[in-house]
């Protein structure tokens, strides 16, 4: 099969040929369709992931979506020909966390697909049937790709920080991969939504689905975020994770706002006073993925066309190097995907 390979850490990936993987006892062959590109990739790609960051050669990509073509011995022969999509944490299924549908806090958690084990920058890739969950009749695989973590990441944030409708929710970066789902994700649940981002095509894109938008560019954005929020922030969601962007969400909170927190960067810290978090009754809230509920409720709102996946890019396998660069310099919007 024509995969591509990431033998050091960087944005270089090797086109080559590979055997195809046969499934084991409990996984399933999945013929690739579509594969999405995002920041979380790269970063991987980078070495600048946290977990399982060494093992290479590994071909990445784990926001992929394809059929079912063979299960290893002891799976349900059910599930071949099925179109399933990849949920990213490769958890234990058993322990008190997985149980509770908190996979990814999983005690034995093996580290993520396209991480740990080759991912979906592949004709095919093989997945524990736990990772391969299904893709409702109807909607298209590229879009699907969209799902598994760009919308599901979303659901979990709404449901950590208990956005509904009386919340002002703010996101910062909002034209971005899970930015773009962030804020129709928060509108779903209720909230009136406001999207920070950089740059006329974004900001115009944001106000094009209805959302108010603010130019992070300008000095007064938090100012302006209060204003289009009607007064008061209550939910701010940053997905840049600078220690600026952190710093100025906690200020803009109103009393009982929450911060929810994404990124995982390894050397960025923020100070937070007592005095604020106490007076104003402030929560910083971290955030980690999604469970596979929520990916399955995820792909409910794409295929109720509440929540309408923004890839915006869709290339040949061999891209994935182009689009990388248009997502290091911030001017894709959405997602992209490759198609092998
Ligand atoms: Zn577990």
């Amino acid at each position: 099969m024509r995969a591509l390979v990431l033998r050091e850490h960087g944005d270089v990936l090797l086109a080559q040929e590979l055997p195809t993987p046969v499934p084991g006892p409990g996984e399933v062959l999945v013929r690739v369709e579509a594969c999405g590109v995002g920041l979380t990739v790269l970063n991987y790609m980078g070495g600048r992931s946290r977990v399982h960051a060494e093992k290479l050669p590994r071909v990445p990509g784990h926001e992929f979506v394809g059929t079912v073509v063979a299960c290893g011995r002891g799976q349900e022969a059910a599930m071949a020909g099925q179109r399933v999509m990849a949920y990213f944490y490769l958890s234990c299924g058993a322990c008190d966390f997985c149980r509770l549908a908190h996979e990814p806090l999983c005690r034995y958690l093996r580290g993520q697909v396209g991480v740990a084990t080759d991912g979906g920058f592949a004709e095919y890739a093989v997945l524990p049937a736990f990772n391969a969950l299904p893709v409702p009749q109807g909607v298209d695989p590229v879009l699907a790709t969209a799902i598994p973590d760009a919308v599901a990441t979303p659901v979990h944030v709404c449901r950590r920080a208990r956005v509904g409708p009386q919340d002002a929710v703010l996101v910062v970066g909002a034209a971005g991969g899970v930015g773009i789902h962030m804020v129709q994700v928060a509108r779903v649940f209720g909230a009136r939504v406001v999207g920070v981002d950089r740059g006329a095509e974004k900001l115009a894109a944001l106000r094009s689905m209805g959302f108010e938008a603010v130019d992070a560019a300008e000095d007064s954005w938090t100012a302006q975020a209060r204003e289009a929020a009607g007064g008061e922030v209550t939910v701010a969601v940053d997905l840049v994770g600078s220690r600026t962007t952190m710093e100025a969400c906690l200020d803009v909170l109103a009393p009982r706002g929450r911060l929810v927190v994404l990124t995982t960067f390894r050397d960025v810290t923020f100070s937070a006073s007592p005095a604020r978090l106490v007076a104003a009754e402030v929560e910083i809230l971290g955030s980690r993925y999604a469970s596979r509920w929520e990916v399955q409720e995820a792909a409910r709102l794409i295929q109720q066309g509440r929540v309408q996946p923004v890839v915006s890019e869709v290339r040949p396998l061999e891209s994935v190097g182009e689009l990388a660069s248009k997502l290091r310099q911030g001017t894709l919007l959405g997602r992209a995907a490759v198609v092998p």
